[in-house]
Parts: structure tokens; C-alpha cells; sequence
């Protein structure tokens, strides 16, 4: 007996050739042309791709509504209106935050220097966003810290209501060592995306998180403690660990509109003691530190408090003869 013979061998060799077979019938099937499919006469579905114009038109609610939120955060800079600077910190916190849930992140950073950054097309409300964030801290320093990001909204907003005698005075010698660490934080994140690729653990450094509500319980402990240390020591992320707040206070260094002083300045140390952000030293602005609040600049501009007015009032009633 052969074993071809063999009955098993014959259901093997048969089943074998019927598979065969379907796939020979499949394949010529699915290289039919459309027409030929059974004598039903098909047009070919042709895909339309939106045009930039479509797709600008079904992100413009989104724009608009950036556009807006960035001109009252703009308004209430260039006014110096403290009232105004209040409604953009919580609507920062509202929007950008909640609603949102869209901060400028250190992922951002990688993405700037590995040249992988969202598509155009799909995110122009992003790159409104970012381009604002660029250009403002070009032009004038960390307006974004004092005014867009919604976690650093959220962190003024705890210090606006927490009682000031919770509040712990650093030593300016500690403060400005303790300002160096979100450089090292920053440096060492890219460093650690360059050479791993990783991302995951950019939720450890940026507690932006905080929006999405979606967090292991791990980064929520993190984060309450994190929280409840801000209210002894003010800004206390923004200042010492923020790695973005690092990228921008580097850039900020570009700044073109700078802060204004007078030569008092060095001898007054008001606007010193009032910089919630450690950003004075005497006359000097630190332009990295800085966050643009308006605090110092209201003062600068105040005839009643800033002894520079009050020297000058002197200096033209001598002239004046007043008082001799
Ligand atoms: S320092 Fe960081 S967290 Fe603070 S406001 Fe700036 S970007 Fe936001
Ligand atoms: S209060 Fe006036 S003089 Fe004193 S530091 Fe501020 S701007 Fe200068
Ligand atoms: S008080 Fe002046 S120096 Fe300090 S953060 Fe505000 S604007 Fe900058």
C-alpha cells in the first residue's frame, strides 16, 4: 500500500487542495476591478481631503476663544490692573485648565528638539498658544508664568488666600541656590529624553496632571504634598522646580521691553520685599525669576508710595524755592 493510499492521507492531500483553491478564488476576487464584481457596476469612492481653509474652519472656536482669553490676559498686563489680573488667573485656571487641559509642557521641549511637534493642520489652536508663549516672553519676560499658565494660576490663587503669617521667608542666599535646581531638573529631563526616548516620566516633574484629574494614587500624594508645602513657602514649584519655568526664564533673558527702575532703586528696597518671585536684587531685575506680575511696576509708578516721587516733589520745591 502507497501512502497515498492511506484514507488520512487522502482527507490531508484533499482538505490541502480545497484551501488552496479558496485562496486562489479570494485573491482573484479582490483584484477584481470594480465593474467586474459580479456584473454590479460600482464608482470608486474617491476620499476628499479638507482643505487648510476647512480645517482652520473647524478650529476656529477654538482660536477665537484662545484669542480672547490671551487678549484679556494682555490687557490686564499692559493696564497693570490687579483687579484684571485676577479675572485672567482664574479664568487661566477655568479654561486653560479645566476646559482645556492645554499647558506649553516640557514634552513640548522634546517635541522643539527632536522636530516633533504636532501637525499644523490639526492644531493651529496649539500653535496660536505656543507662538503667544514665544513671543511674549520674548518681548517681555514670563508673562506666560504670570499670567497664561493655568497651574501657576492656580498656585497664586492659593497664595492670594492663604494668610500671609503662614507664609515662610526664605533667606535670599538659599532662595537663590534653591532657584538653580529646576535648571538642574530641566537639563537632566532633556538629557533623559535624548538619550531614552522615554516620556512617561515627565507626570513626576509636571504636575499639570492635575487638570485631567487622572492620576495614579502615587502622583496624587505627590501632588497634595506638593500643595501643602506651597502654602509655607509662596510659588514654591514655579520658583525652584518647574523645568518649563527654567526653558522660559532662559529665553526670558532675550527680553525686549525690560523693567523700568530709578537710581533710588539701589538704596529702596520696597519693591525688594514686595517680589513675591525673589526676582530683585536691589536695582538689578533677575530677568529669569521674574514672572511679570506688575507688583514692583505698580509700585515703580506710584507718586504716594515710591520714594523716588517723593524726592522729586522735594527736588522742585527746592527749585521752586519752596520751603527755603
Ligand atoms: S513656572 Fe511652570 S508651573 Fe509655574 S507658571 Fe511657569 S510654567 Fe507654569
Ligand atoms: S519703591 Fe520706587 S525707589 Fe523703591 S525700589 Fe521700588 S521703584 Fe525703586
Ligand atoms: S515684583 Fe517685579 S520683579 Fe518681581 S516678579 Fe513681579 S514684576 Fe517681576
Amino acid at each position: 500500500m502507497t501512502p497515498l493510499k492511506r484514507p488520512w492521507i487522502r482527507v490531508l492531500v484533499g482538505a490541502y487542495r480545497v484551501l488552496v483553491l479558496c485562496m486562489l478564488v479570494t485573491g482573484i476576487t479582490r483584484a477584481q476591478p470594480a465593474d467586474d464584481a459580479g456584473g454590479w457596476n460600482f464608482e470608486d469612492e474617491v476620499e476628499v481631503q479638507p482643505t487648510l481653509l476647512d480645517l482652520a474652519k473647524e478650529q476656529a472656536p477654538d482660536i477665537v476663544l484662545f484669542l480672547a482669553f490671551a487678549t484679556l490676559a494682555m490687557f490686564s498686563f499692559l493696564r497693570k490692573s490687579v483687579p484684571l489680573k485676577y479675572v485672567t488667573l482664574v479664568a487661566s485656571v477655568l479654561y486653560m485648565g479645566i476646559y482645556k487641559s492645554q499647558l506649553i509642557s516640557v514634552v513640548n521641549i522634546f517635541g522643539t528638539l527632536t522636530g516633533n511637534l504636532p501637525l499644523f493642520a490639526h492644531s493651529m489652536a496649539w500653535y496660536a498658544f505656543a507662538t503667544f508663549t514665544v513671543v511674549t516672553t520674548v518681548l517681555w519676560g514670563r508673562v506666560y508664568c504670570g499670567r497664561i499658565c493655568a497651574f501657576g494660576a492656580f498656585t497664586q490663587l492659593i497664595d492670594a488666600i492663604v494668610p500671609k503669617r503662614f507664609q515662610l521667608e526664605i533667606p535670599q542666599a538659599l532662595e537663590q541656590r534653591a532657584s538653580y535646581i529646576k535648571y538642574g531638573i530641566l537639563f537632566g529631563a532633556v538629557g533623559y529624553y535624548l538619550v531614552t526616548h522615554e516620556i512617561a516620566f515627565y507626570r513626576y516633574i509636571e504636575p499639570f496632571w492635575l487638570f485631567t484629574f487622572d492620576a495614579t494614587p502615587v502622583l496624587w500624594m505627590l501632588l497634595g504634598a506638593l500643595l501643602v508645602a506651597s502654602i509655607f513657602v509662596r510659588n514654591l514649584y514655579c520658583r525652584f522646580l518647574c523645568p518649563l519655568g527654567a526653558a522660559l526664564g532662559l529665553l526670558s533673558n532675550l527680553t525686549v521691553f525690560k523693567i523700568k527702575r530709578w537710581s533710588e532703586c539701589s538704596q529702596c528696597r520696597l519693591c525688594e520685599k514686595t517680589c513675591e518671585w525673589g526676582a530683585i536684587r536691589k536695582r538689578q531685575i533677575i530677568k529669569s525669576e521674574c514672572v511679570r506680575c506688575d507688583d514692583c511696576e505698580i509700585l515703580y509708578a506710584d507718586e504716594k508710595r515710591c520714594p523716588h516721587w517723593l524726592l522729586e516733589l522735594k527736588r522742585k520745591a527746592r527749585g521752586l524755592g519752596i520751603g527755603r
